[in-house]
């Protein structure tokens, strides 16, 4: 059992946007490890029916941090950002299924916390803008970026059984 089966493709780190091989980069930050909410996070997308194909705790560089925001640079909150961003360990997952970048994002909440629906992650779980918990590539652009960046290791390409009870 521990060889990948044959039938097991070869994707590129950020799988297939637009198919069942489309992959997301979603991160819990330094809040959401803190509090002890990364299983719950977890199991969210698990229970939707999506794939977990890469997933390591990390603990971030500022330079890390930095880069991973380099397109916020100009914003006034961007140091305090990096700052927090690097003040612990972050949980690096990469997703993959039907949709799931424009599906993460809706599962996260908005942004704001206070303007997240109950049942969103941000919306259970948080209330400030700079503890909102988790991160997630809001654009296949983004999502293939970020998993780049933060899986050059590449992830792991698995058959999930119990998919053809998920999809149809
Ligand atoms: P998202 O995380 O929803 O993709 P952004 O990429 O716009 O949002 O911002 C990155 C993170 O920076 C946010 O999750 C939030 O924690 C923080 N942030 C965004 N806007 C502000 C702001 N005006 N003041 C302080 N922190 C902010």
């Amino acid at each position: 059992f521990r060889q990948p089966p044959a039938s097991c493709d070869k994707l590129p780190v950020h799988g297939i946007a637009g198919t069942n091989q489309e992959r997301t980069f979603l991160a819990v930050k330094p809040d959401g490890v803190q509090r002890g909410l990364v299983g719950d996070i977890i199991a969210r997308f698990e229970k939707r029916g999506y794939k977990l194909v890469g997933l390591k705790l990390v603990w971030p560089t500022l330079e890390m941090a930095q880069n991973h925001y380099a397109d916020l640079s100009k914003k006034p909150f961007y140091p305090g950002l990096c700052k927090f961003f690097s003040s612990g360990p972050i949980v690096c997952m990469c997703w993959e299924g039907k949709d799931i970048i424009n599906q993460g994002r809706q599962m996260l909440g908005e942004t704001q916390p206070l303007a997240s629906k109950p049942g969103s992650i941000r919306g259970d779980f948080s209330i400030d803008l700079g503890r909102n918990i988790c991160h997630g590539s809001d654009s296949p652009e983004a999502a293939a970026h970020e998993l780049a960046m933060w899986f050059p290791e590449g992830v792991n390409d698995w058959a999930k059984t119990v998919d053809a009870w998920v999809y149809e």
